[in-house]
């Protein structure tokens, strides 16, 4: 089923793994028993990510087709990259032959090491979704709240959400981000202007101290002070650290719920583990506010 069309029943709930770097081997296989574990959580989908340059484009596409199977709906990401158009159409083709519908169209991660014909042929997700729009996927697309780390200014950066939806973004998915007052500024700013599309909220349970200190380089998120403080003070005890980025996600969920947020999409990093302890805990506001209307 379209992802679209889901979010005109209800919220949804939906999970993201990531496929091995390389096809098959007992990578692979503990893949499928985690997206098995996951499928026991009842998500509305499952989102499946795609090497910047396409190294996992074969895995990818199989873990789609393999969620599709278990009568799951997948949401395969597709990166531009250093793509071309051929390349694009072999795997637009090859995930409709799967029954894939949904798809979320992105351009990828530039390497620390590019030239300037690197996303030639996509220069922004914008251009992969023009391309793309003849083959009549749901399309969704990335977003931002405290602004794309290489844009100047959120406004700029939402100028750009609106080409997406322009290009065909039915829906969007956020980056990680561990502050709700920056989603919901996201929400208000992009609805002022003009953007009416559902903006799901993307939570990661942070479980770990590395690459604490490079998380706001990464990719834009801040870790408030709060937080950043229990992760600290815990970080000796793996078990008590896990259940700091446990009871944070669970809290950030419940607020975002609360508030009326369309979605919450939850990276698992696969581990099922971390999404099935985080969705027990929220059993009765699950059954209660991600019922269809
Ligand atoms: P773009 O939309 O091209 O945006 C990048 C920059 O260009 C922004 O500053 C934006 O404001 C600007 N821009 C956008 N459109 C235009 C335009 N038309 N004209 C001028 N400027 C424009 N990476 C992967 O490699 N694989 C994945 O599977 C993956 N999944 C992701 C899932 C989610 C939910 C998110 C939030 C990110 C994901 N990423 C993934 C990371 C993503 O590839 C990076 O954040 C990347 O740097 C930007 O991708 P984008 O699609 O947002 O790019």
């Amino acid at each position: 089923m379209r992802i679209d069309e889901i979010l005109k029943k209800k919220r949804t709930l939906s999970f993201e793994v990531f496929p091995p770097k390389k096809d098959g081997g007992e990578e692979y296989g503990k893949l499928i028993k985690t997206i098995d574990e996951l499928k026991g959580l009842n998500p509305d989908f499952i989102s499946v990510t795609y090497g910047a340059s396409g190294t996992n484009a074969r895995s990818a596409a199989e873990v789609a087709g393999h969620i599709k199977n278990m009568g799951l709906e997948p949401l395969a990401h597709i990166t531009g990259g250093p793509s071309s158009p051929a390349d694009i159409d072999a795997l637009a083709q090859k995930l409709q032959n799967l029954g894939v519908e949904n798809i979320l169209a992105l351009r990828g991660d530039k390497p620390a090491e590019y030239d300037a014909d690197y996303c030639k042929h996509f220069a922004h997700a914008s251009d992969l979704e023009e391309y793309l729009s003849k083959y009549g996927f749901c399309m969704g697309a990335a977003c931002y709240p405290e602004g794309h780390i290489e844009s100047d200014t959120l406004y700029s950066d939402i100028e750009n959400l609106k080409k997406k939806v322009e290009s065909g973004a039915a829906f969007f998915i956020t980056q990680m981000f561990f502050d709700n007052a920056y989603y919901y500024r996201l929400l208000h700013e992009a609805q002022r202007m003009g953007i009416n599309v559902p903006i799901i909220a993307g939570i990661m349970p942070l479980t770990g101290i590395r690459n604490l200190n490079k998380i706001k380089s990464m990719c834009g998120s801040t870790v408030p002070i709060e937080f950043r403080n229990m992760i600290e003070v815990y970080s000796k005890s793996p078990a008590a650290l896990r259940e700091v980025g446990i009871n944070y996600a669970v809290y950030q969920i419940t607020d975002l719920v609360a508030k009326g947020a369309a979605g919450v999409h939850i990276y698992t990093m696969n581990r099922a583990d971390y999404a099935a302890e985080i969705i027990s805990r929220l059993k009765n506001t699950i059954n209660e506010f991600f019922k269809a209307e």
